[in-house]
């Protein structure tokens, strides 16, 4: 792991790596944990302001990064956590190519991310809450599953429901009992 400023997430991702040996001694399962530092990240960035969303990059049971979505903060409509976890990815490793990556999200990628994965050769993703859950919320999100047709050319293995409720509660909590009709 590259050692740099000591940032918040920075010391989520030492705390993570500490966390995956918990994880091969067999006392969690290793899709939670990388799932618990994603949630992690979701609500640190709804306590800043952004949407609850999370996303955590792990390549060879190590995690390259975990964020938050920045949307607001950046002034960036692309900064979703997932896009943002897959920039950091290819600067850190200083390449275009993260197909030896699984992507952690708390919610559903939408069609943007879904396609940022594409191109980056990411092929496993792992979400919690759909993203229909998110959009009962915003009324504003495009859905990515497998068989819509915009995501049906790419070769995705999409897997939900990994610790649904805590992402699903999260969304609700940052609703505060707000729902599109
Ligand atoms: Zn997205």
């Amino acid at each position: 792991m590259t050692r740099g400023k000591m940032t918040q997430e920075k010391m989520t991702q030492e705390k993570m790596t500490r966390a995956e040996k918990v994880g091969a001694a067999g006392q969690l399962p290793q899709h939670d944990i990388f799932m618990h530092a994603a949630l992690e990240a979701a609500r640190r960035g709804m306590l800043a302001g952004e949407p609850p969303v999370g996303a955590c990059l792990v390549t060879g049971g190590e995690i390259i990064a975990t964020l938050s979505n920045a949307v607001i903060g950046e002034l960036d409509i692309t900064a979703h956590a997932e896009m943002r976890v897959i920039r950091e990815a290819c600067g850190q490793l200083r390449r275009l190519d993260l197909s030896e990556c699984t992507l952690y999200v708390t919610v559903e990628p939408c069609l943007m991310c879904l396609t940022a994965c594409h191109y980056a050769g990411i092929t496993d993703v792992i979400y919690g809450a759909a993203i229909a859950d998110m959009n009962a919320i915003t009324g504003n999100e495009l859905g990515g599953s497998p068989g819509t047709s915009l995501s049906d050319p790419m070769s995705l293995k999409l897997e939900g429901g990994c610790l649904a409720a805590e992402c699903r509660a999260l969304i609700a909590s940052w609703s505060g009992g707000r729902q599109v009709d």
